[in-house]
């Protein structure tokens, strides 16, 4: 029998259609490693709230969205665990005892903590719910005894963080819970079809969720070398977005392109076709997967209801497992 390699965790927060840039950075990975992995995948309500607390109207239908990229992507719920943070409440509640272990200043050091209060400077976020998201965070990961997290190299401290709060837990108490790693994630990094990083406030983005017809429609907006006027100027591939996204769509074809590039060969209108077919061959099975998802209106709820007993299972065996460890499993 095949036996998985271990338990992974991860999460996404509601906040609208995924991109491209979610999709390289992070899905990609997820629907390889479910294979592998015993995965545990939620949809991280809660998070959301620690900066947009005041205008909880969208998360509904954000976590519907959010699941329904998921499996257009390919996360299949007979491979995984696709659950609802806030269905499972044994996540507050080990949130609340990390909250009395975890000293103050290894929140106040927090590398993201500081950026984040200057970056949204326009919301409050000087809470406590804010300041303690690391702790719910640990919380999220250790519930299910994760050996593993897929990272990315900038969400390193907030792991170390995890394993930190663990590792305190256990010394105080008992050896409750494994001192998680990192899987660390070699994401694909797409630009915005503007050049700059690919962000939804910049209107600028790919959605996962595009028809064919709308990643046409913008691969021909997309900037290329600005010193290219005609057809047989030389070319700068490396500032050009095209080029960036033949990079990840078309690996085979990449070196040709930049020597046709560099050497004046080919023109942008043709390089872009080539570009639009690429990608819309690669997205293909993902739009069509979306197109039988939408056709199931009760499938994603089942989806996540399904996912939410496995995972509450697994939470409150925690839980039990942690009171006893702190000797308060007194009633
Ligand atoms: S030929 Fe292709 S790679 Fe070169 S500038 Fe035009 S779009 Fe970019």
């Amino acid at each position: 029998m095949f036996v998985k390699k271990g338990t992974i965790l991860s999460g996404m927060r509601p906040t609208g259609a995924l991109h491209l840039g979610n999709y390289f950075g992070a899905l990609e990975n997820w629907v390889k490693l479910q294979n592998d992995y015993d995965c545990y995948f939620f949809v991280a309500d809660w998070h959301a709230l620690t900066t947009g607390y005041e205008d909880t109207t969208q998360i509904k239908n954000n976590i519907n969205d959010l699941v329904i990229d998921w499996i257009s992507a390919g996360l299949d719920p007979d491979k995984c665990n696709i659950f609802l943070q806030s269905s499972i409440r044994e996540h507050a509640e080990l949130h609340l005892l990390f909250s009395m272990t975890t000293p103050l200043s290894w929140l106040l050091r927090c590398p993201t903590y500081k950026d984040q209060l200057n970056q949204l400077k326009d919301k409050n976020i000087t809470t406590y719910g804010f300041l303690g998201y690391p702790c719910l965070q640990a919380s999220d990961i250790l519930i299910y005894k994760a050996g593993f997290v897929p990272v990315g190299e900038d969400q390193l401290p907030h792991l170390e963080l995890t394993r930190e709060i663990a590792r305190r837990f256990n010394h105080i108490f008992s050896e409750v819970f494994p001192e998680p790693e990192a899987i660390l994630t070699k994401a694909k990094v797409l630009p915005g079809i503007d050049g700059r990083k690919m962000s939804k406030s910049y209107d600028n983005t790919i959605a996962l969720s595009d028809s064919p017809q709308d990643v046409i429609n913008k691969v021909k907006l997309m900037v290329t070398d600005p010193a290219r006027i005609r057809k047989d100027d030389p070319g700068h591939p490396d500032v050009c977005t095209v080029f960036s996204f033949h990079k990840v769509f078309n690996e085979g074809e990449v070196a040709e392109i930049e020597e046709m590039c560099k050497g004046g060969k080919i023109g942008c209108v043709q390089c872009k076709k080539n570009l639009a077919n690429k990608m819309t061959e690669y997205l293909e099975p993902i739009y069509e997967r979306r197109q039988e998802v939408l056709k199931k209106p009760d499938l994603i709820k089942e989806i996540i209801h399904k996912g939410n007993e496995n995972a509450r299972k697994v939470a409150q065996k925690t839980m039990e497992d942690v009171r006893r460890a702190m000797k308060i499993d007194y009633m």
